[in-house]
């Protein structure tokens, strides 16, 4: 039997080898760190500390700031310095507390916990959401009210995605083959709150030794399996990864509860372990800092709040001046202006790389050779939409299921003319969503 996967897709130069083999090594901030209070989708926290005040690592800083929303927790003891607006990864500001570091790392007292299973499913809900964890994977949705469907007996599958398909990235990797006992502790987490659900850790196969660590670990888990999936970008996009570990389709108007399934990414089920079965926090996550412009790429445990360009002189520094600095990786992470950014909740990788691909390419006319549609994942025709994209016809873009692209970039990565097509798809897609909303 073939492996499992999903029509269309593309096979990049995965760039994975410059940090594949370096083990996950502690990052340690030495300034102030900044806590962004909208790192996450929903409302943003709210403050429950003042300047001056002292804060200790695991203490709240910000409390949710609605039913969709996450507290934020310090990763450092110090000084609450500032409440002030700067400049997140994405490029637009947002408010942040800065805290001095006085680097003694002083932890609070976290409340003691119950063993897993003699805990009710509102209190296991209620400890990851206390906890803030998000979906640490990019989308920064609340974990909590993603693992409340209104019918929880009809998920079957909880899917953990360690596809991590996206070029250069290697967290996930590293975390599932140091660190995999957090990884199975999570997905029992979830189970239990989810009678009739098996969980599924769907493994793309360059990944040999992480599949062999999970595979061995749930080797008496009746639950849980291991499956095997096809190395192919974007497999793990949420619809992509489904459909090739399932068989069942979704839409953008559907949500993956309506197919049966709850997915969580790598760092988001170990964050979830963490709050419920050490009754500990989201303070730190993975990111890979590599890149051909970086000395040393590597994988560091980060603090969240801690300043990037700090973590990219952990790595050495730049051997060469990068031309392009990506927040993420290069199918679907977004350009850096500025390293002095804060590391959050969502913060994957820092990729640097010497060359701007996209800057290099002058674009032509379509040749109509098809390709873009071959690849297209979402079985679009990007060429068809990326021409209604440049007349600004919302109406044939929303009729040719425009509103069903994901922005992976598969169409992009192989047109011989070089068109943008996701730039293209990608911002009409917004603003014919935004047109919606309003209605
Ligand atoms: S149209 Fe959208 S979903 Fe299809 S390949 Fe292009 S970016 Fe990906
Ligand atoms: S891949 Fe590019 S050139 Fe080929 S059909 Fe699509 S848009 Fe046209």
């Amino acid at each position: 039997m073939g492996l499992l996967t999903f029509k269309g897709g593309i096979h990049p130069d995965d760039g994975k080898k410059l940090a594949r083999e370096k083990a996950i090594v502690p990052a340690v901030p030495s300034g102030e760190l900044a806590y962004a209070l909208s790192q996450h989708i929903g409302a943003p926290a709210n403050p429950v500390v003042k300047v001056g005040e002292r804060v200790l690592k695991g203490q709240k800083l910000a409390e949710a700031g609605g039913f969709v929303s996450a507290p934020i927790y310090a990763s450092v003891s110090g000084t609450v310095k500032k409440i002030e607006t700067r400049f997140g990864p994405s490029g637009s500001k947002v408010g942040c507390i800065i805290v001095e570091n006085d680097g003694e790392y002083e932890e609070t007292e976290y409340a003691p916990v119950k063993p897993l299973e003699k805990m009710e499913k509102d209190e296991i809900l209620n400890l990851i959401g206390d906890a803030g964890v998000v979906g640490m994977g990019g989308a920064g949705f609340p974990t909590k009210v993603k693992l409340s469907p209104k019918e929880p007996e009809k998920i079957e599958y909880v899917i953990a995605n360690c596809a991590e398909c996206e070029p250069y990235i290697t967290a996930d990797y590293r975390r599932m083959i140091e660190e995999p006992e957090k990884l199975v502790g999570g997905m029992r987490v979830v189970l239990r709150l989810f009678d009739n659900a098996k969980g599924i850790f769907g493994v793309e196969d360059n990944k040999p030794e992480a599949i062999a660590k999970l595979t061995e670990l749930v080797r008496h888990e009746e639950r849980m399996e291991v499956k095997v999936l096809k190395t192919k970008y974007p497999q793990g996009a949420e619809r992509q990864l489904i459909f090739a570990l399932t068989g069942r389709a979704i839409n953008s108007s559907m949500l993956p509860a309506d197919a049966g399934c709850v997915v969580d990414n790598v760092e988001t089920l170990i964050s979830i372990n963490r709050a419920v079965v050490e009754g500990k926090p989201l303070m730190e996550r993975v990111i890979t800092v590599t890149g051909d412009a970086v000395s040393e790429p590597g994988n560091f445990l980060a603090p969240i709040g801690m300043n990037q360009r700090e973590l990219v002189e952990m790595a050495g520094g730049f051997k060469t001046e990068p031309q392009k600095v990506i927040s993420g990786g290069p199918m679907m992470g977004f350009a850096m202006f500025t390293l002095d950014v804060p590391v959050t909740k969502t913060s994957s990788a820092i990729l640097c790389m010497t060359k701007d691909e996209v800057a290099a390419m002058e674009p032509s006319a379509c040749i109509n050779c098809g390709r873009c549609v071959e690849v297209c994942p979402s079985r679009l025709i990007p060429s068809r939409l990326a021409d209604y994209a440049e007349r600004n016809d919302e109406q044939s873009f929303t009729k040719w299921e425009g509103l069903e692209c994901m922005e992976c970039g598969s169409c992009s990565f192989v047109c011989p003319a070089k068109r943008q097509l996701k730039q293209a798809i990608g911002s009409m897609r917004k603003s014919a969503l935004a047109n919606r909303r309003k209605k």
